[in-house]
């Protein structure tokens, strides 16, 4: 019961500890931090990641299709009649919308509406992602846009090819994992595990009807298969980061999830793109990881979790190898006192925020730190994800400023693969979801309480 009244009385004080890495002058927030990345659906992740690049677009689309929702959206792309009325005519000009959307001269920043009648905006021959008012402005953009041009180039193809995840066309692969689980410790052994079965699906894709429609509608060559591959295999990265980012979290702290009754993961700040239209199953990924487990749960804590998200059931048992996705709309503390703290469910196992940026505001900061205390005093093992080194060394400046134990960071082995392009400054060094990882455990000051309880204890 004490964390609560704890958590307010709560004073940053002075750090005994020292810093186990300098603040950068200036943290960066190269995504929006609010719009946090879109969940593990494999529909509604094309969708939603939009948003990574042009905060709003999904809702903007659907403004512009006169659709209330996105299951009217998938009726039209399957060939139903909407209900509401269709806004475009074709998906080529849908497309040529959402182009339109990254069309701004990316060194005078001029939109097309502040263009003489004699300029258009072109793009950069080379990544087709940036636009310029003309030749002055691309030349002088050149030395800041050649740094991350070739990235780029990878974004605006991924870009297009999430579409195939939106409509259903590109279906990952699934199944039991066919390797000891213990050598599969990244990416580079997944994809060598799932191999064969890999071959087949991308091929498929790449010779699907939905693959040629794709690129009929989007007025730009077709790339070469290799590129599309490539694309395809960041876009898989990109929906199984989180679920096997859990399960990262999971083995690197040591967590048993051979406990009878189950184990329960919690994701905390988890946000409308994370659990809109996020389906049971979406996870087995995770359940696969772990072998002989008997039972997951991941339940999906946020004040902005959809509202159809399926609400967590309390007393439900867990069925051994099944892993069951549930959400609570609300924020964490209130969760936990009404939930946890009343014994209705039990403690989680762990608790995951992706990308919390509670480094990048202080408003953020207000909101997260009740939930970081509360982890941290109840002694939960924890894990947040960030998208780059800069927010990684400010996010462990804090935890280590509120005294938290950190027992591990670095680079995430699952990290997406996927760049993501800064929308609003697109010569911005693309990031990567959960491309870092910090866990902790407790306080360190409780650390320090207990190793001098043992001394004291050792001399009595
Ligand atoms: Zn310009
Ligand atoms: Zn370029």
């Amino acid at each position: 019961m004490a964390p609560r009244s704890r958590r307010r009385r709560h004073k940053k004080s002075p750090s005994s500890v020292a810093p186990v890495v300098e603040t950068p002058p200036t943290a960066v927030a190269p995504v929006p931090l609010i719009l946090s990345k879109p969940g593990p659906s494999i529909d509604s992740l094309g969708f939603f990641s939009l948003e990574n690049n042009v905060p709003g677009l999904s809702q903007l689309i659907l403004q512009k299709l006169n659709m209330k929702s996105y299951e009217e959206y998938k009726l039209v792309l399957d060939g139903g009649t909407p209900v509401s009325g269709f806004g475009y005519r074709c998906l080529e000009e849908m497309f040529q919308k959402m182009e339109d959307t990254f069309r701004f001269c990316a060194y005078c920043k001029a939109l097309p509406s502040g263009l003489s009648d004699s300029k258009v905006l072109r793009h950069c021959k080379r990544c087709r992602n940036v636009y310029y008012c003309g030749p002055e402005c691309q030349r002088s953009d050149w030395p800041a846009h050649r740094k991350v041009c070739q990235e780029l180039c990878l974004v605006a193809v991924d870009r297009l090819m999430e579409w195939l995840l939106v409509t259903g066309d590109f279906v990952l692969p699934s199944g039991p994992w066919s390797w000891l689980t213990e050598v599969v410790q990244g990416w580079d052994t997944w994809f060598s595990m799932r191999c064969l079965q890999l071959d087949d699906t991308l091929d498929a894709v790449l010779n699907s009807q939905a693959m040629t429609t794709l690129w009929a509608s989007v007025r730009r060559p077709r790339p070469d298969p290799d590129v599309l591959k490539g694309s395809l295999k960041r876009l898989l990265t990109d929906v199984l980061s989180r679920p096997l980012t859990l399960g990262f979290g999971l083995r690197a702290l040591g967590i048993n999830v051979g406990k009878v009754g189950g184990s329960t993961v919690h994701v905390v700040g988890a946000s409308h793109a994370e659990t809109f239209l996020t389906r049971p199953g979406d996870y087995d990924e995770l359940g696969y990881m772990f072998p002989g487990h008997l039972g997951l749960h991941v339940i999906m804590v946020g004040v902005d979790v959809a509202a159809g998200f399926s609400q967590s059931t309390s007393a439900s048992l867990l069925e051994p190898g099944t892993v069951q996705l549930s959400g609570h709309r609300g924020l964490y503390h209130d969760f936990w006192e009404e939930q946890i703290e009343t014994g209705q469910m039990a403690h989680p196992d762990l608790v995951v925020a992706f990308h919390p940026g509670f480094h990048a505001s202080p408003d953020l900061m207000e909101a997260w730190l009740p939930t970081l205390l509360l982890l941290r005093d109840y002694e939960i093992p924890t894990m947040i994800t960030v998208y780059s080194h800069q927010e990684l060394a400010a996010s462990l400046q804090i935890l280590v400023d509120l005294d938290t134990h950190i027992t591990a960071y670095g680079a995430n082995p699952f990290a997406s693969l996927k760049p993501e392009q800064v929308y609003s400054n697109p010569n911005k060094q693309p990031v990567y979801c959960s491309a870092y990882y910090i866990m902790f455990l407790g306080s360190s000051c409780q650390l320090d309480k207990r190793q001098l309880e043992e001394k004291v204890n050792d001399r009595v």
